[in-house]
C-alpha cells in the first residue's frame, strides 16, 4: 500500500475497547486490493463522547465510520438521517458521510443474510430460531424476517425476548429451546461460546437438515459449531457475517464493489494469528 498522502481518504471505527477490532485489517486489505487511496484507523472513544466524535467526523471529512460498543445507540441519536433498518433497531453501526450530512445505517443483520446467501443457504420461507435478544440478535431477527423467514426468539431473559421478537412483526414469536429441533436455520446470537462455557443449546436438538450459525467468531470453531458438525448439520461461523457487513459498508463509502474474498482472507488470517497467540 502506498504511504498515505495529502489526498488519502480516511475511514475509521470508534468503540471502547477497540484494540481487538479486526476492522483495520479487513478494510485496509480491501482498500489495497481495490487500488483505492484510502486508509482505515481505529479510535478508542469512551462512552459519552459519541456526539463529539461524530462532530469530528463532520469537521475532518472522515469518509466512512464504523460504530461499535458502546456507541451504537448514541450514534443513532446523533446522526442527521437514519435508514429504515437503523430506525427499527434504534442503533447505528455504520455511518456514511455525504458532505457533512451523516447517514446512519445498521448493516449487521443484512450482513448475516448476505453471508447465508454466499453459503447457498436460502432464507425466504425458512423457520429460524435465534438464540439471544441483545444488539446482534435484534439486527439478525429484523433482517431474517425482512428476508421472509419465520423467526422464533429464545432468550434467557423473557422480557428481552418479547421485545426482540416484536422486531420481526407477524413473522416473530417467543419460543423455547425445544423449538431448535424443528428449525431449518439456528443462529446463536448470545455471547455463549466466547469464554469456554458449555453449549448454548443441547446438542441433541441439532440435526443434518439444519444450518447452524454462530455469530461468535473468536474462537472461530465454537463448541456449538463443533457439536453441529458432529450431528451432521451445516456449521457456519461468524466470520462470514463480520466480512459481509463490512462489505456493505465498503460499498456505501466507496461506491466500489467490495473484494469479499480478500476481506474474508484477511479476517481469517488475523483470527488464526490471534488464536495461535493464546
Ligand atoms: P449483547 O447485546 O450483550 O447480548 C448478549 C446476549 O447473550 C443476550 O441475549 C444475553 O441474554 C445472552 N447471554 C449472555 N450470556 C448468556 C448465558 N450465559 N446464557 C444464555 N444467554 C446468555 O451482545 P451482542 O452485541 O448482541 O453480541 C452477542 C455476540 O454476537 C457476541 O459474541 C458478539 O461478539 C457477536 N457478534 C458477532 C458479529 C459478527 O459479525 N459475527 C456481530 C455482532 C456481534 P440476556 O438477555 O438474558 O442477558
Amino acid at each position: 500500500m502506498p504511504a498515505p498522502s495529502g489526498t488519502t481518504r480516511v475511514a475509521a471505527v470508534i468503540g471502547d475497547p477497540i484494540s481487538h477490532s479486526l476492522s483495520p485489517v479487513i478494510f485496509n486489505a480491501a482498500f489495497e486490493s481495490a487500488g483505492l487511496d484510502w486508509v482505515f484507523v481505529a479510535h478508542q472513544v469512551p462512552a459519552g463522547e459519541t456526539v463529539r466524535a461524530l462532530d469530528g467526523v463532520r469537521a475532518m471529512g472522515v469518509a466512512g465510520l464504523s460504530v461499535t460498543m458502546p456507541h451504537k445507540d448514541a450514534a443513532f441519536a446523533a446522526v442527521d438521517e437514519v435508514t429504515l433498518e437503523a430506525r427499527a433497531l434504534g442503533a447505528v453501526n455504520c455511518v456514511e458521510n455525504r458532505g457533512g450530512h451523516l447517514v446512519g445505517h445498521n448493516t449487521d443483520g443484512a450482513g448475516l443474510v448476505a453471508a447465508l446467501a454466499a453459503e447457498g443457504v436460502p432464507v425466504d420461507g425458512q423457520r429460524c430460531v435465534v438464540l439471544g435478544a441483545g444488539g446482534a440478535a435484534r439486527s439478525v431477527i429484523a433482517a431474517l424476517a425482512r428476508a421472509g423467514s419465520e423467526v422464533t426468539v429464545v432468550n434467557r431473559t423473557a422480557d428481552r425476548a418479547r421485545a426482540a421478537a416484536a422486531l420481526a412483526g407477524e413473522r416473530g414469536r417467543v419460543g423455547e429451546q425445544a423449538d431448535v429441533a424443528s428449525a431449518s436455520i439456528v443462529v446463536n446470537a448470545t455471547s455463549v461460546g466466547m469464554g469456554g462455557e458449555g453449549l448454548v443449546v443441547p446438542a441433541d436438538l441439532l440435526s443434518p437438515a439444519q444450518a447452524v450459525v454462530d455469530l461468535v467468531y473468536h474462537p472461530v470453531a465454537t463448541p456449538l459449531l463443533t457439536a453441529a458438525r458432529a450431528r451432521g448439520a451445516r456449521a457456519i461461523d461468524g466470520v462470514g457475517m463480520l466480512v459481509h457487513q463490512g462489505a456493505l459498508a465498503f460499498r456505501l463509502w466507496t461506491g466500489v464493489e467490495p473484494p469479499i474474498e480478500v476481506m474474508n482472507g484477511a479476517a481469517r488470517a488475523a483470527l488464526g494469528e490471534r488464536e495461535r497467540a493464546v
